[in-house]
C-alpha cells in the first residue's frame, strides 16, 4: 500500500542518530517520518548507560548548542555527574553522567512525541525506493511505501547483526531486538563498500548479590554538574553511589584458559573491534603482563537492582563468564542477569560520504551512527543531528552545511571519516581535535547556536537564553577591563594575599585574573559586583587565563586555512624532505595528497611534517 502523506524527510532507526536527525529535520520545519523497529526502545543504550566522558561530552554540548536532545535527556536521566580531567586544562575536562537507563529513554520519547512536523511510525524498514541516482522512499517489511524527498539510514549495529556468545552465535541487531537483514541486504546491492565490525557488552550482575564491602565507593561531584546550556541541578533525578573493584590473577586464568571457545580468538568473528573499549579478554591477552584491570561497577538505574560492571565486556562461553564474575571482589557470590555477549554488523565505508553525511552514489540518501563505522551513543548523535539538517535543507533546496575542524568536534568527526574511513570502531577524543583549546566542551554554544539559529535548528528559548549570556559575558570583560585596583589599597591588600609579591603599580581586574594565582572568586568581587551566573563567569575566566593560547590557536587556523589553498604537485618527491620519518614519507607517497592541508589529514602525519613540507614546497618555489 502506497501511504497517503508524503514526507520531507524519512529516517530509518530510532537509537542516538535516528532520533537526532528526526529531531533536527522537525525543528528546522521539514515534515519529517521516524520509522523504527520499535517505538519502546526509542533512545535505548545498547551497551554502558552512561552519556559523556571524554571526547564524547563536547559532542553532547555541540548537539545540545545546535538544539538537540541528548544533553537534556541526560539531565533529566542522569543519576551520577562528574567532572573528568578536572584538574587538567579546560580544553580536556569532559562531563560524564551515569544514567538511568528507564529515565533517559523516556526523556528522548517525550522530547519526540512533543516535536511539531515530526510524526513516528513503528515498523521495520526492509526496502529502498530508488529512481535513476535518488532516492524517494521506503517500504517497510509489512510492504507499507512511504515516500519522502530525502532518507536518512541509522541502523547502528543491526544491519547484519549476529550476536556471539562463545561459540554459540545467532542473528539478532542487539540482545533482545532482531536483525536488519533485508535492509542489509538493499544495501549491498548497491556501490557501497561494505564491512564488517564487532562491538560487546559485559554480563549484568544483581546487586542483591554483591558484597559491597569488598569494593571501593565512588561518588560524584559536588556540586553537580549539568549537561544542557538549558539544563539545571533541580532537573537532575536522585544521585546515587557507583563502586569500583579489580580483576587478578585467578580472572585472567579462567579467561586464558577460556580462550580456545572464545569467537574472538578461534576465528568465528571476523570483524573488528573498538581498540579503546576492548573485551577483557583482549586486554587479558594484549597486556599480559598486567595483573589487574579495573572494573567500575554501575548502577542501569534507580528502580533497578541491575548493575553494569564496566571494564569486562565479553563473548567468551556463558560458563566462563560465571567462573570469571565469582573470582572477582565483591562478585564471589553475584548472579548474573544477562550474558555478556559480541554483536558483528555491517558497516559503510564512510569515504563513501560528503561532507553532509549524504552518499555519494545515490542522491538524497544519508548515513549516520554507527552504520558509518563509529562506535558510541555521542558520535551517533551528533551525525544523527548533521544527516537530518542536511536532508532536510536538500528537501529544503538548501545549500548543505558542515562545520569546520576549527569550529567543532563535529567537524573533526566528519572529516576524519570521509578523509580516511576507518578500519576499527571510532570514537571521539580530544586527542583527535588539533584546535582543542579554541573547542572547549564549556564554549559549544558559543561556537555553534549563532549558526544553528540561521539553519533553524535553535528555539526562541535557546536563542534567548544564549544571547543573554553572550551578552553578560562580553558586559562582564568590559567591567574587569575598566575596573583599576590601585596600589597600597584594601583591593591590593586582598589581592596581594594571593600574590607572590605586592602590586607596583594600578592594575585592571582582569590584567589580575590572567595572573595563574588569581580565579575570578579572588579579583571579580575586589570592586563592583560579580556576575552570578557562574558559567558567564567561567567564560570570562578561561578567556582571560588562556587568551595567549587561544590566540596562537586563531593565528595557526588563519595559517592552516592558507594550506588548504597549497598544492603539491602530483610529481613532488617526499624521499626528498628532510627530517620526515620513513614511515610519514612512505604514508604520504601512497595517498598522494593534493594539498597541503590534506597532507596535514593523513593518518600519522604530524604538524612537524607539515612544517617540513612546507619548507620544502617553499624551496620549489
Ligand atoms: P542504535 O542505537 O543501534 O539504533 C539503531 C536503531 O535503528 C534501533 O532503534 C533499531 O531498532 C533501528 N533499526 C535498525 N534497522 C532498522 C530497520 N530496518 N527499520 C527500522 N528500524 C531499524 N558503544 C560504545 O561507545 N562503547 C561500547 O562499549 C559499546 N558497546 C556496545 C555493545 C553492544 C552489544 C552494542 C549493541 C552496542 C555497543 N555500543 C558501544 C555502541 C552503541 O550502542 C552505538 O554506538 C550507538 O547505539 C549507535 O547509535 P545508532 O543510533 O547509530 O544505532
Amino acid at each position: 500500500m502506497d501511504f497517503p502523506k508524503q514526507y520531507d524527510v524519512i529516517v530509518i532507526g530510532g537509537g542516538h542518530a535516528g532520533t537526532e536527525a528526526s529531531l533536527a529535520a522537525a525543528r528546522m520545519g521539514a515534515s519529517t517520518l521516524l520509522l523504527t523497529h520499535n517505538i519502546e526502545t526509542l533512545g535505548q543504550m545498547s551497551c554502558n548507560p552512561a552519556i559523556g566522558g571524554i571526547g564524547k561530552s563536547h559532542l553532547v554540548k555541540e548537539v545540545d548548542a545546535l538544539g538537540g536532545a541528548m544533553a537534556e535527556a541526560t539531565d533529566l536521566g542522569g543519576i551520577q555527574f562528574r567532572v573528568l580531567n578536572a584538574r587538567k586544562g579546560p580544553a580536556v575536562r569532559a562531563t560524564r553522567a551515569q544514567a538511568d537507563r528507564a529515565l533517559y529513554r523516556s526523556a528522548i520519547r517525550s522530547i519526540l512525541e512533543r516535536q511539531q512536523n515530526l510524526e513516528i511510525f513503528q515498523q521495520a524498514a526492509d526496502d529502498l525506493i530508488v529512481e535513476g541516482e535518488r532516492v524517494v522512499g521506503v517500504v517497510t517489511n509489512a510492504g507499507i511505501r512511504f515516500r519522502g524527498k530525502t532518507v536518512v539510514i541509522t541502523a547502528g549495529t543491526f544491519l547484519g547483526g549476529r550476536i556471539h556468545i562463545g561459540l554459540d552465535s545467532h542473528s539478532g541487531g542487539r540482545a533482545g531486538d532482531p536483525p536488519s537483514i533485508a535492509l542489509a541486504e538493499r544495501l549491498r546491492e548497491l556501490p557501497f563498500r561494505v564491512e564488517r565490525l564487532k562491538t560487546g557488552t559485559p554480563p549484568r550482575i544483581d546487586a542483591r548479590s554483591v558484597d559491597f564491602s569488598e569494593l571501593e565507593e565512588q561518588w560524584g561531584d559536588t556540586p553537580t554538574p549539568v549537561m544542557s546550556y538549558l539544563g539545571s541541578r533541580e532537573q537532575h533525578p536522585r544521585q546515587v553511589c557507583c563502586w569500583i573493584t579489580h580483576t587478578n590473577n585467578r580472572t585472567h586464568e579462567i579467561i586464558q584458559g577460556g580462550l580456545d571457545r572464545s569467537p574472538m580468538y578461534s576465528g568465528v568473528i571476523e570483524g573488528v573491534g573498538p581498540r579503546y573499549c576492548p573485551s577483557i579478554e583482549d586486554k587479558v591477552h594484549r597486556f599480559a603482563d598486567k595483573d589487574s584491570h579495573q572494573i567500575f561497577v554501575e548502577p542501569e538505574g534507580l528502580t533497578t537492582n541491575e548493575l553494569y560492571p564496566n571494564g569486562i565486556s565479553t563473548s567468551l562461553p556463558f560458563d566462563v563468564q560465571v567462573a570469571l564474575v565469582h573470582s572477582i571482589r565483591g562478585f564471589e557470590n553475584a548472579h548474573i542477569t544477562r550474558p555478556g555477549y559480541a554483536i558483528e554488523y555491517d558497516f559503510f565505508d564512510p569515504r563513501d560520504l560528503l561532507p553532509s553525511l549524504e552518499t555519494k552514489f545515490i542522491q538524497g540518501l544519508y548515513f549516520a551512527g554507527q552504520i558509518n563505522g563509529t562506535t558510541g551513543y555521542e558520535e551517533a548523535a551528533a551525525q544523527g543531528l548533521l544527516a537530518g539538517a542536511n536532508a532536510a535543507l536538500r528537501a529544503q533546496e538548501r545549500d548543505a552545511w558542515s562545520p569546520r575542524r576549527d569550529q567543532a568536534y563535529l567537524g573533526v568527526l566528519v572529516d576524519d571519516l570521509i578523509t580516511t574511513g576507518t578500519k576499527e570502531p571510532y570514537r571521539m577524543f580530544t586527542s583527535r581535535a588539533e584546535y582543542r583549546l579554541l573547542l572547549r566542551e564549556d564554549n559549544a554554544d558559543l561556537r555553534l547556536t549563532e549558526q544553528g539559529r540561521e539553519l533553524g535548528l535553535v528555539s526562541d528559548e535557546r536563542w534567548h537564553a544564549f544571547t543573554e549570556k553572550r551578552e553578560a559575558i562580553e558586559r562582564e570583560r568590559q567591567r574587569l577591563q575598566e575596573t583599576w585596583i590601585h596600589p597600597n589599597t584594601p583591593q591590593a591588600a586582598a589581592a596581594e594575599s594571593k600574590l607572590p609579591q605586592p602590586l607596583a603599580r594600578e592594575y585592571n581586574l582582569m590584567d589580575l585574573l590572567r595572573r595563574p594565582e588569581l580565579r575570578y572568586s579572588d579579583v571579580a568581587p575586589l570592586k563592583g559586583e560579580p556576575v552570578s551566573d557562574e558559567r558567564v563567569a567561567e567564560q570570562v575566566e578561561i578567556s582571560a587565563k588562556y587568551a595567549g593560547y587561544i590566540d596562537r590557536q586563531r593565528d595557526e587556523i588563519e595559517r592552516l586555512r592558507a594550506y588548504e589553498d597549497t598544492p603539491i604537485p602530483a610529481d613532488f618527491d617526499y624521499s626528498e624532505v628532510s627530517g620526515l620519518s620513513s614511515e610519514v614519507k612512505q604514508k604520504l607517497g601512497d595517498t598522494r595528497p593534493d594539498t597541503l592541508a590534506r597532507a596535514s589529514r593523513v593518518p600519522g602525519v604530524t604538524p612537524a611534517a607539515v612544517s617540513l613540507l612546507l619548507i620544502q614546497l617553499k624551496k620549489r618555489g
